[in-house]
């Protein structure tokens, strides 16, 4: 049998993240990347608050903060007169249960490059110029074939490969959907003639729209551009260039702005498509290579991310032989119905986007901007982890992501529920002093895959925020995933119901039905 467990195909966003949170349990994993070097441009420039999240708890948001804007202002234009000029997020402030309020803008490569370095933390380099050109599923382990010869077998393969992804065709997997319905460009270039302190946006209905947003401590803005008319006879835009994006800027802005130094351009046509099943045996797709669609409202990057963070755990849990096989098939029937939602939202808003710049109350991008953009109410409700027990109440259901709240600690220290949340393990939160014995004795019986907090007697709920973050009406018990869900809600005197929850986990091997 071989000693790796997963081969990760393609470090993206959504590559990196799994592989990260494979590392961290200590899973064997190599992640491979066909391209010589890591990419170089800022494409999926948001984070929303929810990947902001997942990022805290992968131990990365620090630098991801200082490397991004929070609450960067908009302005916009219409023809020549000015429209907005504001955060359109100044009414939002984090809450006890919502750290992080909004999201971030920052480039992609550099949201790569600060998950690339946390995972050589953990001992694992990206193996670049490493293409994956087939592989073979034994049902016992996948073997993975590379452009030169290399062979590496492994107990599964995840493609994280991208849009094109050649892990995906070769699975047989349907691609559904639409290509081509909306051209658009971008790219990455420096700017003479604009303060670098918003993100600008011009709309000129008879002729198009550009946007230009810059990013801290450099000299690189994103162009975004979606031109009205140049393209050819077959409906496609000019090759990118430089003089092709300044052109498109000066018709639609027409303001003394230059464009130099290009570092990434490029021309596209936006698909709108999904994989009908993001498992086959051992090998899964994720991120692009499951789901691809507008950038409207900036979710592509986030749902990869998350998307990753969702197998991660899985597939720890399977691979330390504490969790039976189906635990694996609960990735596609969670996630399918989340990027069924992305491809809806982001399809509609861009619709949106498009509608409002031919008339005269254009909002900008902020018009594609979904409902729960920031990603803080996806959940699980209806999957098979999802259990609430009879006669439980709490506000907060299971599915739903868990909230933060500040508490004080036995030393009476200040912490966040988040912080007593991070790392891989459940943690269980039993709300009042009578259920301290059954968690002491969950505590003791999986040392290894839970942290139990009775709150009143471990933790001090000084301000009430934990009761009425999780709307606690009467006394009660929560199961909180590895990654940051609600698995299960009981009453204190379904105790017995935890442990067989947890079980599932902890080497009962029992099996999971995904409905
Ligand atoms: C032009 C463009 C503009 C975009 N703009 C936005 C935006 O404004 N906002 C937004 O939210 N999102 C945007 N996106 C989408 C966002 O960039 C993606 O959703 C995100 O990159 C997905 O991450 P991923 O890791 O799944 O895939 P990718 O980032 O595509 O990474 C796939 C990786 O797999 C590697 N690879 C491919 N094939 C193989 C193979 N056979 N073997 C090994 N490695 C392989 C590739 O080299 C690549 O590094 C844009 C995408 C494009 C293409």
């Amino acid at each position: 049998m071989t000693d790796i467990d997963v081969v990760v195909a393609g470090a993206g966003p959504t590559g990196l993240t799994l592989a990260l949170g494979l590392a961290r349990c200590g899973a064997g994993v190599r992640i491979i990347d066909k391209s010589p070097e890591p990419f170089a441009g800022s494409r999926g420039k948001g984070l929303s608050a929810r990947s902001m999240e997942v990022l805290e708890d992968l131990g990365v948001v620090e630098e991801i903060l200082a490397a991004g804007f929070s609450h960067l202002p908009q302005r916009r234009y219409l023809r020549d007169k000015m429209t907005f000029d504001a955060d359109p997020y100044a009414d939002r402030v984090p809450t006890p249960d919502m750290p992080y309020e909004v999201g971030v803008m920052i480039a992609q490569w550099r949201t790569e490059q600060i998950l690339r370095e946390r995972l050589a933390e953990f001992g694992v380099q990206v193996e670049q110029s490493v293409e994956l050109t087939a592989f073979e599923d034994s049902g016992e382990t996948v073997m993975v074939t590379c452009a030169d010869g290399e062979r590496i077998e492994a107990r599964y393969l995840v493609g994280c490969d991208g849009g094109r992804s050649t892990v995906r065709k070769s699975l047989g997997v349907g691609f559904e959907g639409e290509s081509g319905s909306q051209g658009m460009v971008i790219g990455d270039i420096e700017v003479d003639g604009l303060v670098g302190d918003r993100w600008y946006q011009w709309i000129r209905p008879e002729v198009g729209f550009v946007a230009l947003c810059p990013f801290p401590d450099s000299r690189s803005w994103q162009f975004q551009g979606v031109p009205f008319a140049g393209f050819d006879d077959q409906g496609r835009l000019p090759e990118p260039s430089l003089e092709y994006f300044q052109r498109i800027f000066d018709q639609v802005a027409g303001l003394d702005v230059r464009f130099s130094n290009e570092t990434w351009l490029s021309t596209y046509r936006v698909s709108v498509r999904m994989a009908d099943r993001f498992r086959v045996g051992r090998v899964f797709i994720a991120g692009d290579a499951a789901h691809v669609h507008p950038p409207a409202g900036g979710l592509g990057m986030n749902t990869g991310i998350q998307d990753g963070y969702n197998l991660s755990w899985k597939l720890a849990s399977v691979l330390a032989g504490t969790a039976d096989e189906s635990l694996l098939d609960t990735y596609g029937e969670e996630r399918l119905p989340v990027a069924e939602w992305t491809l809806e939202v982001s399809n509609a808003g861009l619709a949106r986007v498009v509608e409002s710049m031919a008339g005269e109350d254009s909002q900008g991008v902020g018009a594609g901007m979904a409902p729960d953009g920031h990603q803080l109410g996806l959940a699980y409700p209806g999957s098979s982890l999802s259990t609430d027990l009879d006669g439980s109440r709490t506000g907060v259901r299971a599915g739903e992501r868990a909230p933060d709240a500040p508490v004080t600690d036995a030393a009476g220290t200040a912490v966040r529920l988040f912080d007593l949340f991070r790392g891989s393990h459940f943690t269980v939160l039993g709300f009042g002093a009578a259920g301290a014995p059954v968690l002491r004795e969950l505590g003791e019986r999986f040392p290894e895959l839970v942290k139990c907090f009775a709150i009143d007697v471990d933790l001090v709920d000084d301000a009430g925020h934990a009761r009425s973050g999780y709307g606690v009406i009467e006394d009660a018990f929560v199961i909180v995933r590895p990654d940051g869900y609600v698995a299960l809600t009981a009453p204190l005197a379904e105790g017995d119901g935890l442990a067989a929850y947890l079980g599932q986990f902890a080497g009962e091997m029992l099996p999971i039905r995904a409905r």
